[in-house]
């Protein structure tokens, strides 16, 4: 699982990436509004944890703007105790849940895993399936039409952005940034490389593809 905290008081996000990571949570924190905005709009996130108060841009502009774009990713509010208002304008345009500060981290984490698991599906038992495929993501086994591949860790990782978001374009650089990271430099080819086994797998009577959208990045389909 990988998250977005978006939240100016580092000694907070300190402790909270700290405490996500030991969860095996990755975590990227943007300690302003411009910074949040430029990672959320990567859509590479399963939950976004966005404070509402932030220099230079609110969380509610960041909200207001990914949801605008047509980017679903669930969003949990960070509010402070006495800003109901700011509540109830965060629901309405688009927030999946909120909490208020000060919370319990325990608290948080259980909040974030029901978003992840309410949006993906697949975190509680591993398992993803579309037509006439079924990924298991602890073993990485794909079943097509009944017969199983093993896959590579990578190729299964790539395999389940795509299972989470039928419909929706992935580019390269995403997809990238989901599986490695930012701050690792791998050759884009690599993406290219995985994609092609996949899709050699799928060709064994998946009603499901890898489309490729020229100069934008792939997307999953049903054929
Ligand atoms: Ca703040």
């Amino acid at each position: 699982m990988r998250i977005l905290l978006v939240e100016d008081e580092v000694r907070l996000t300190d402790a909270l990436s700290c405490l996500l990571e030991k969860e095996k949570i990755h975590v990227d924190v943007a300690n302003d509004g411009d910074a949040g905005l430029l990672f959320a709009e990567k859509q590479i996130y399963d939950v976004i944890v966005l404070d509402i108060m932030l220099p230079r841009k609110s969380g509610l502009d960041i909200l207001k703007t990914i949801r605008k774009e047509g980017d679903s990713t669930p969003v949990l509010l960070l509010t402070a105790r006495d800003a109901v208002e700011d509540r109830v304008a965060g629901l309405d345009l688009g927030a999946d849940d909120y909490l208020v500060k000060p919370f319990a981290t325990q608290e948080l984490l259980a909040r974030i895993r029901s978003l992840a698991r309410r949006a993906g599906g697949g975190y509680n038992t591993g398992k993803l399936s579309i037509g006439n495929v079924e990924y298991d993501s602890r073993s990485y086994v794909m079943k097509v039409a009944g017969r199983e591949f093993s896959l590579s860790a990578k190729e299964g990782q790539i395999l389940e952005i795509f299972l989470k978001r039928p419909g929706l374009v992935f580019t390269r650089e995403q997809i990238m940034d989901k599986i490695w990271g930012h701050d690792v430099d791998i050759l884009i080819s690599n993406v290219e490389v995985y994609i092609h086994n996949l899709r050699k797998k799928l060709k064994k009577g998946a009603d499901i593809e890898i489309m490729t959208i020229r100069n934008v990045g792939y997307m999953l389909k049903e054929r």
